[in-house]
């Protein structure tokens, strides 16, 4: 493994990096307390390429590698949580499904207008009763003839009221367990849909979340991602990639929370000098640096991996796991240097505070990582050394025009 950045990944870190510092940071700490989505962000994200980063160029994308949207979601949530919560939607959870599992018409249809920004894309897998227990989902689609009946309600969707085309989980065979799962393609503008949003959130509040509603919606058999009885596989496929962005987002926050704790603890004074000074201060600055290398080390293998076209769901859980915890804890620490400030918005900790928590319960609660995490240490699961539906990265390829 050569974790050397190419320039083809310097330069989309560079140019994120760039719109983030100039863009994003002067005013997100005042769109997050107005609890509104700052409504530029979608399209600036789609005018600079970010929403196809790692999308092949004759489907609409940018033809980077997996690595690349690493480092963009680590910058991106540099900037605020927000903005690589839209990437793990749009680009992770749905995208790069149609991807992997799309034919070539529904890659034409869907994958091509969202890799370029014209049409914006969520995931629908969450109910009202159920979360981590996706299996026992209440959501239904009856085949009728060349249509499926959807109904069902979806919450906790992030972009619900943004999103142009949702990925919707539902069962089609209520009795079969996972294997009576299918997943769609249903647009927002099908009759028998509508949208929310969620308000009174603890973070990611510049963000959109809301609920998604199906009430007898007639969606055509071509829009089925992959076979009847699939869904549950899809799904699965679709959070090994929601989950990269996740982990390598966290890793941003955490680098942000270090940056602004050695920012601070060099200007602020006790005793007559900084408080960088201090041992206590060092040891959490030591700490939060050893949580962002380590961090950033599990995304450089779980993208590696991706790249390669390895079955990658345990090295990116683990990275996932790791990586979002320790934002927690590293928030938790640049709002203790930070001291009163720290519990005060004149500062940005307190959002990175709030926006931490976030990532510990959504695309695998913390527990459920660590329980996969030690099945696979028992022997009780294990990733096939070579099967991997995500394509392998191929720059000739991913580059070419259609
Ligand atoms: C900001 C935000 C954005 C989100 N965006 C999306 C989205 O775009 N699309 C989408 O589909 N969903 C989304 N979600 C939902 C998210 O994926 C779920 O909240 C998550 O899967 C957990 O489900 P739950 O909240 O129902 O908790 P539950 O599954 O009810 O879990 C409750 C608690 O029990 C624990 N627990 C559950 N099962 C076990 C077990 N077997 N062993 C030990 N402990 C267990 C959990 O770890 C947790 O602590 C989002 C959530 C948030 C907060």
């Amino acid at each position: 493994m050569d974790f050397t950045l190419n320039a083809d990944q310097l330069a989309a870190q560079k140019m994120v990096r760039d719109y983030v510092a100039k863009e994003v940071m002067p005013t997100i700490g005042e769109w997050d307390r107005k609890q509104q989505m700052n409504p530029e962000i979608l399209p600036r994200m789609a005018e600079l390429g970010i929403l196809g980063i790692s999308i092949p160029v004759r489907y609409g994308g940018q033809g980077f590698d997996y690595i690349t949207l690493g480092l963009v979601c680590e910058e991106l949530e540099r900037g605020d949580t927000t903005l690589r919560v839209v990437m793990s939607v749009h680009h992770g959870l749905n995208s790069m499904s149609i991807l992997q599992w799309g034919t070539e018409e529904q890659k034409q249809r869907f994958l091509t207008p969202q890799a370029r920004g014209e049409k914006y894309a969520a995931f629908c897998l969450t109910e009202p009763g159920v979360g981590s227990d996706v299996v026992n989902m209440a959501s239904t689609a009856r085949r009728v003839g060349d249509k499926y009946i959807l109904n069902g309600e979806k919450m906790w969707i992030s972009l619900a009221t943004k999103a142009h085309h949702f990925l919707v989980v539902a069962k089609t065979n209520p009795d079969a367990g996972h294997r009576g799962m299918t997943a769609f393609i249903v647009t927002s503008d099908m009759p028998g849909v509508t949208t929310g949003d969620i308000h009174g959130k603890l973070g990611v509040r510049a963000g959109s979340t809301g609920w998604v509603a199906f009430q007898d919606v007639e969606v055509p058999v071509e829009n089925r991602i992959g076979e009847e009885g699939e869904g549950f596989k899809v799904a699965m496929g679709s959070l090994d990639n929601g989950r990269f962005t996740v982990a390598t987002g966290a890793v941003g926050l955490i680098r942000a929370c270090l940056e602004e704790s050695i920012k601070y603890a060099l200007e602020r004074k006790t005793g007559g000098k900084p408080i960088a000074e201090h041992q206590l201060i060092k040891q959490k600055i030591g700490y939060m640096q050893q949580w962002y290398e380590a961090g950033r080390l599990l995304c450089l293998q779980a993208g590696w991996m991706k790249n390669q076209g390895i079955r990658n769901t345990q090295a990116t859980s683990l990275a996932k796991w790791y990586a979002t915890d320790h934002s927690v804890q590293a928030a938790l620490e640049a709002v203790q240097i930070h001291g009163a400030y720290g519990f005060s918005d004149e500062y940005p900790v307190e959002r990175y505070l709030r926006n931490s928590k976030g990532a510990v319960i959504y695309e695998g609660t913390s527990e459920i990582h660590q329980l996969m995490q030690a099945d696979y240490a028992f022997g009780f699961r294990a990733d096939h050394p070579l099967r991997c539906e995500l394509p392998a990265y191929n720059a000739d390829e991913w580059q070419r025009e259609a």
